[in-house]
């Protein structure tokens, strides 16, 4: 692991925040702390935690002795003077004198005590680093370390390598437990340089932020010499063929398992590299002996499933080996939890979803689950990084991981919990796309949805546009024709490898050609019915195969048009198409409603930025001798109708869980296109 201090960029990061009003002390805590979140071999997605002792004036111009500590919610490789909330450390000492106190009074302890109450919450490991005497202390969870500490003679070998110069403390399950314990071992007195957390990590400290960095630097190198010494001996690996079905195909059936209590997004990524891994022969028996550093649980559960599908000769061998297995995986999620709660102090803990958070199909590749993407993908690193280290360990000794009730212990542990975001929204863990969705009624659409939790993604055959939208709005779009089925398969193939599915469709892409019958060309009325009706039969058809895959229910969701029920005149080639898509619209509910997909739609009328041009509303509002305005508030309401009304009423229909074969009208009123 090389030393990556570099003093023109420390001089630069301590000017950079002197002119911000940043002190030297905070500074060269964000530069190191940054240089640590830089390596995931050393922290990965917001793992470790870093501090500096300082002193601040209050308002009352007292001066208080402070500890600037990581902040919960930060990532060490990102992180910037407002990750650091600064804490007193006097009445932490004080505190610790007591034997025991219980998490939520060691938070609201923290609270009371910081300068800024509006700070986040101070890292877990608070009082650890307020014990050490030494000015920086750095914390983290090194991979090389944790594959010499997860073995049999773990602790053994800890003492040779580390015993000189460290404080080796037992294994304690982090918070106040494990203060107490490094306030009864630790001496200020000793000349050591830092602290191992046996099966955890490891503290290196000094009186600047490079001295502290550097030993953190160097003692990993010591671990990482010693594995490289090492003699690793070949794991059995099984029979590389390639499996019947592939990842896309897989993706929903597995969804539909891991979203039997709550809707979650699954995440699918392979290598050569971690196929390789995944390919041992007892990947399983090594996985199922837990994890290499407590707070991988979270993240991971303390056990993923591994199934191997190659023995299975048809896709419904293949549905009934995953349906075997996630029962397994239940039954044992169960008797883990129903082990544990036993013996653990509060009997009110409520049970988290039986499911798998990480599952190896071999030879295939890994499939990681969480309420979002950004989570899924998270968890799916940590099970990376923690699959080699596991995979390095068993190649060397045997992986032996902390007890399944300490595992248990900080799965369950509130604070752990906390640490994932809990803030619920209606459609967490849902995927919505959105065709035509670069035009003005697709984007609002696309911002509600997203603002009520789901995973959106934009589909548009405008390149430009979809590159506009992209920087604009910040939701994942995909470039497709979806008046080919080839184009439109191949984008579903890939949004189910990368969400595991989808669950809501807004089938919005459209165009009007204007003409009277008489005046038309087919190929006009052909064209129009291609975008206006079958681009959204295939839309349909093509997301229906999906929903029927997942069995978790879906919604259809049609952009219709008052046009369907209420013609107007030279708009035929549109308006024909749109009562087909109606017809449509109420097959798909007929159809499909006893597998629990919704089908409805929305008829709008007269939004500018639509189908509606600025050129159109000067021409029509001309011909009928108004107002341009009077034109666009020409409905019972007297009200101009905007593109953010179709979204509500599309997102409206989306959570309407026993309306189907139904079309919500979104014009202002209009008696002549009104509907039941
Ligand atoms: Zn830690």
């Amino acid at each position: 692991m090389k030393n990556l201090f570099d003093k023109k960029n420390y001089n630069k990061t301590i000017s950079y925040y002197k002119k911000q009003g940043i002190g030297k002390d905070l500074a060269e805590r964000i530069y190191t702390s940054r240089l640590l979140g830089s390596d995931p071999n050393l922290v990965l997605h917001g793992g470790g935690n870093t501090s500096v002792k300082s002193k601040v004036t209050d308002l009352d111009e007292k001066n208080h002795e402070v500890l600037y500590i990581k902040g919960s919610g930060s990532d060490l490789s990102t992180i910037g003077p407002e990750g650091f909330p600064a804490v007193k450390i006097a009445p932490i000492i004080q505190l610790l004198k007591k034997e025991f106190i219980s998490d939520v009074e060691m938070v609201e302890f923290l609270r009371k005590n910081l300068i800024d109450v509006s700070s986040p919450n101070p890292s877990v490991e608070t009082f650890v680093h307020a014990i050490i005497n030494n000015k920086f202390v750095d914390h983290t969870h090194s991979s090389s370390l944790l594959e010499i500490m997860n073995r049999p003679d773990g602790l053994m070998l800890c003492k040779e390598l580390y015993g000189k110069n460290f404080t080796i403390i037992p294994y304690v399950m982090p918070g106040y437990l494990l203060a107490r314990e490094v306030y009864k071992k630790y001496s200020k007195y000793n000349n050591k340089i830092g602290l191992i957390l046996f099966k955890h990590g490891i503290f290196t400290y000094g009186d600047t932020g490079y001295q502290s960095y550097k030993r953190m630097i160097d003692s990993v190198n010591i671990a990482e010499n010693f594995l490289k010494k090492e003699k690793s001996k070949r794991l059995v690996k099984i029979k590389t063929v390639k499996t019947i079905i592939n990842s896309e195909d897989i993706a929903p059936v597995l969804r539909k398992y891991v979203s039997k209590f709550n809707r979650y997004i699954l995440n699918y990524r392979s290598s050569k590299d971690l196929l390789s891994k995944i390919n041992n022969k007892n990947i399983e028996s090594y996985l199922k002996k837990g994890v290499i550093t407590p707070d991988h649980v979270i993240r991971i559960k303390p056990f993923p499933l591994v199934i191997n599908i190659d023995k299975c000769k048809n896709h419904q061998e293949v549905e009934k080996l995953i349906n075997t297995a996630f029962k397994k995986y239940e039954k044992n999620y169960k008797n883990y939890f129903n082990k544990n709660i036993k013996i653990n102090k509060n009997k009110k803990i409520n049970i988290l979803d039986p499911i798998p958070q990480i599952i190896y199909i071999q030879n295939l590749g890994m499939f990681s689950v969480g309420r979002s993407l950004k989570e899924a993908k998270i968890n799916g690193d940590v099970a990376e990084l923690s699959l080699n280290s596991i995979i390095n360990i068993e190649q060397k000794s045997i992986f032996k991981s902390i007890s399944s009730r300490d595992i248990f212990d900080v799965e369950y542990w509130t604070l752990e919990q906390a640490k994932l975001d809990k803030k619920k929204k209606i459609l967490d863990g849902q995927v919505v796309i959105v065709t035509g969705g670069a035009g003005t009624i697709g984007q609002e659409t696309a911002k509600k949805f997203h603002c009520e939790g789901a995973e959106v993604i934009i589909i548009d055959n405008d390149r430009i546009k979809l590159q506009e939208v992209r920087s604009l709005l910040k939701i994942k779009t995909y470039l497709c024709d979806v008046t080919s089925r080839e184009a439109f398969k191949a984008t579903m193939a890939k949004i189910c490898k990368k969400y595991g599915g989808i669950d809501i469709v807004v089938s919005n892409a459209g165009f009007a050609y204007e003409n009277s019958m008489v005046e038309m060309s087919d190929k006009n009325l052909k064209n129009s019915f291609n975008i206006n009706f079958f681009s959204h039969q295939i839309v349909a058809s093509e997301a229906t195969k999906i929903f029927l895959k997942q069995n978790i229910g879906g919604c259809l969701l049609f952009n219709i048009s008052k046009q369907a029920i209420n013609p107007g005149k030279n708009f035929g080639a549109y308006g024909t198409a749109k009562s087909a898509l109606l017809a449509l619209c109420k097959q798909y509910a007929l159809e499909y409603g006893s597998y629990g997909i919704r089908s409805n739609g929305v008829n709008a009328d007269r939004i500018v930025g639509g189908l509606l041009t600025d050129e159109m509303v000067k021409r029509r509002s001309k011909a009928r001798k108004v107002s341009e305005n009077e034109y666009l508030r020409g409905n019972l309401l007297k009200r101009e109708v905007f593109a953010h009304d179709v979204a509500n009423a599309f997102f409206h229909l989306s959570i309407s869980e026993k309306t189907t074969a139904s079309v919500l009208t979104v014009d202002g009123g209009n008696i002549e296109a009104s509907l039941r």
